[in-house]
């Protein structure tokens, strides 16, 4: 059974202000530490770059491939490089680098177990209100973070319709797919302002990576 990787890291940063997963975090650059903990799991590993980087190969990634306007455009085009063979696929926030081996671990398990698709969650600490009214109770919904892995032949039917997520385990439950959640990490962040990485680092600073 082959396990491929995919992470993601097309995006402009327009929040964060720059290409944040070049940037340098604990001696390496951002996008590093997510191709290291994608490829501790992985037989190959699918880097997906904005266009004007795609002509350059990437060390820790066996193929780089121009992403798309929106995220699953780029998951789509990293889907195209990943071999018909792959059993597995996960995709990757490359904006993630604090997701480690031990959760790419937990959501191939749940592969390996069986699940169409697995995703790492976790609880909401804050209190969830709508923007036109009303609170959701937060005990019923949890955060959803990457890597998420999927059966291979389920994640191509999901995006053979084009369809838009802010992740592809919505467009996989869309196709009729079942998601299993497994345990995330609340260090896993998603770096989205510049302060992210100031936290990021001393995240890592303690754990000694
Ligand atoms: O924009 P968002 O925070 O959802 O981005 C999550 C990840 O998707 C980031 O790693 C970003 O680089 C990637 N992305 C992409 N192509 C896009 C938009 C986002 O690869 N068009």
């Amino acid at each position: 059974m082959t396990t491929w990787s995919i992470v993601v890291a097309a995006g402009s940063g327009t929040r964060f202000g720059g290409p944040k997963q070049y940037g340098p975090l604990a001696g390496r650059r951002v996008i590093d530490h997510a191709l290291a903990a994608a490829r501790s799991v992985s037989d190959g590993v699918v880097l997906v770059v904005a266009s004007d980087r795609a002509g350059h190969a990437e060390p820790g990634a066996d193929v780089v491939v121009a992403g798309g306007r929106t995220r699953s455009d780029s998951t789509r085009a990293g889907l195209e490089a990943v071999p018909d063979d792959a059993a597995y696929v996960l995709v990757h926030d490359g904006a993630r680098p604090l997701a480690d081996t031990h959760l790419f671990g937990r959501v191939v398990a749940a592969l390996a177990a069986g699940a169409d698709a697995a995703i790492p969650v976790v609880d909401l600490v804050d209190s969830i209100r709508r923007r036109d009214g009303g609170s959701i109770d937060r005990a019923g919904v949890v955060a959803v973070q990457t890597p998420q892995g999927f059966r291979a032949d389920i994640l191509r039917r999901a995006h053979a319709s084009a369809g838009e997520a802010t992740d592809d385990a919505t467009l996989v439950e869309a196709i009729g797919g079942k998601v299993v959640l497994v345990d995330g990490d609340p260090d896993n962040l998603k770096l989205t302002r510049p302060v992210d990485l100031a936290v990021a680092e001393a995240l890592l600073a303690q754990v000694g990576r």
